[in-house]
């Protein structure tokens, strides 16, 4: 039987949800005010370092970094649907040099495809490099190889290169 309402802990957990329009919204406003005072280089940049403070965080309280790659890739994937920031999906990892290739899709972000939202990935890919780092003690290059903004795919894809 289908249940209408929420239960009381539900309704907790509810009420310590940012909404992720409200969680874009702030990423968008953020970004054009640092792109205003610092101009594009500085604000990528920031962005990505900040989103690789945020990546490490969450790795580190959220996942089990002792899994191994199939068991972390599963939990990340459910903790990153769960916050309902989009479908990961691991593409390729190459176990010999450590380099792999990732997609979060139906990323909020896709919703509203424009150039200024390019800067969304810069710090998901800053993210996903503090995971990957968070995970394997090496210190990832992430850089954005197929954007979903302001094109017809529902993914963005992210390359990570062990850069130490
Ligand atoms: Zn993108």
């Amino acid at each position: 039987m289908e249940k209408d309402f929420m239960n009381n802990r539900e309704q907790e957990q509810m009420a310590g949800e940012m909404p992720m329009v409200a969680y874009r919204l702030m990423q968008r406003k953020v970004t054009e005010v640092l792109m205003k005072n610092l101009g594009a280089d500085k604000t990528n940049e920031y962005l990505r370092r900040a989103g690789f403070m945020a990546g490490m965080e969450f790795a580190k309280n959220t996942l089990d970094l002792n899994a191994d790659l199939n068991t972390f890739t599963v939990n990340m994937q459910k903790a990153l649907g769960k916050m309902k920031i989009g479908i990961l999906r691991m593409e390729v990892f190459d176990s010999d040099t450590g380099d792999i290739i990732l997609s979060i899709g139906e990323d909020s972000s896709c919703e509203k495809p424009s150039a200024a939202d390019e800067n969304m990935c810069v710090y998901d890919a800053g993210f996903v490099a503090g995971v990957l780092e968070a995970y394997t003690g090496k210190m990832y290059d992430v850089r954005e190889v197929n954007c979903c903004a302001g094109a017809e795919k529902r993914s963005c894809s992210f390359k990570g290169t062990v850069s130490g």
